[in-house]
């Protein structure tokens, strides 16, 4: 999974990765649905072990164009463990009252606490994506926020908080399709919005803006991965493969009791 890493200052050119790439899963969906399974056994033994320790936390950032599949992804990739220790935040156009405060004041709140996970479905990086693509505030005050996102993030990854950011790629034309399919499908109409029509006209500008954001925002301890998403199939596999990894290299275990449990007799 190493190759959907952003190392930090690539410069990052989303027209030359293949949002169909499935990575070394020639065998397709029957075999990565198989390893899925498998993956997913260990992230809810890891999960366990993280909330037991008490200790680190994990925030997973999740960024996409519509209907790239941020919802499928928190539902596959998260659905299974232990809700006790999961938590997911949405972040939505801000309200008048977030509004009148800086951009990152909505979102320390919800950063993980000790043995949590957390997934933010969409981010503060909605303030140098949506933010910059419309123009909602001046160019010299969206540019400067690439150094504060950064010293954010290292405040946290300082106190103990690991970081994994997720960009769930998919083509213009998956999403063509996605979005025809929302319309036919009473199942799936409630989420069609006319807005995603006129940010779809916008996708050149969205990609130059997340061009820049991987280019200046992957750190080594706060990675961006560009996830080819155009599979469901994969785009899940990959997620949870790389928290399963980042888990496991966190050297987790299970707290000693407090005391001597030798000789203890349960009448
Ligand atoms: P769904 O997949 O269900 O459509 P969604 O994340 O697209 O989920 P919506 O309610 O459709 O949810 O859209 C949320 C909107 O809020 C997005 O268009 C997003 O760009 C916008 N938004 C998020 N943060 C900000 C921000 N800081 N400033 C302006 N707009 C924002
Ligand atoms: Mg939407």
């Amino acid at each position: 999974m190493k190759r959907f890493l952003v190392r930090p200052r690539t410069k990052m050119d989303l027209s030359r990765q293949n949002p169909r790439d499935t990575g070394p899963f020639n065998g397709g969906k029957k075999e990565g649905l198989a390893q899925l399974a498998r993956v997913t056994e260990e992230l809810v033994e890891l999960q366990r072990l993280l909330y037991a320790e008490h200790g680190p936390r994990l925030l997973v950032v999740l960024q996409a164009m519509d209907t790239a599949g941020k919802d499928g992804t928190i539902r596959h990739v998260f659905g299974p463990l232990n809700p006790q220790g999961v938590q997911v935040r949405s972040f939505k156009k801000p309200t008048p009252r977030e509004l009148d405060h800086d951009y990152l004041w909505r979102v320390h709140p919800f950063v993980p606490g000790r043995g949590e996970i957390t997934i933010f479905n969409r981010s503060h990086y909605e303030d140098v994506l949506v933010v910059r693509v419309h123009g909602l505030v001046p160019e010299e005050v969206w540019r400067r926020r690439y150094r504060h996102i950064v010293e954010f993030e290292r405040l946290l990854t300082d106190e103990g908080t690991t970081i994994l950011k997720f960009f769930l790629h998919i083509s213009k034309e998956e999403q063509k399709e996605r979005l025809e399919a929302r319309l036919a499908d009473p199942t799936k109409s409630w989420k069609f919005s006319n807005a995603d029509l006129a940010e779809r006209q916008l996708w050149p500008d969205y990609m130059t803006a997340y061009e820049e954001v991987l280019n200046r925002t992957s750190a080594r301890l706060a990675p961006w991965y560009v996830i080819p998403s155009d599979r469901k199939w994969f785009r899940n596999l990959a997620v949870a493969t790389i928290v399963r990894d980042t888990l496991q290299s966190m050297k987790l275990h299970y707290p000693e009791p407090d005391e001597d449990l030798d000789g203890i007799v349960v009448e």
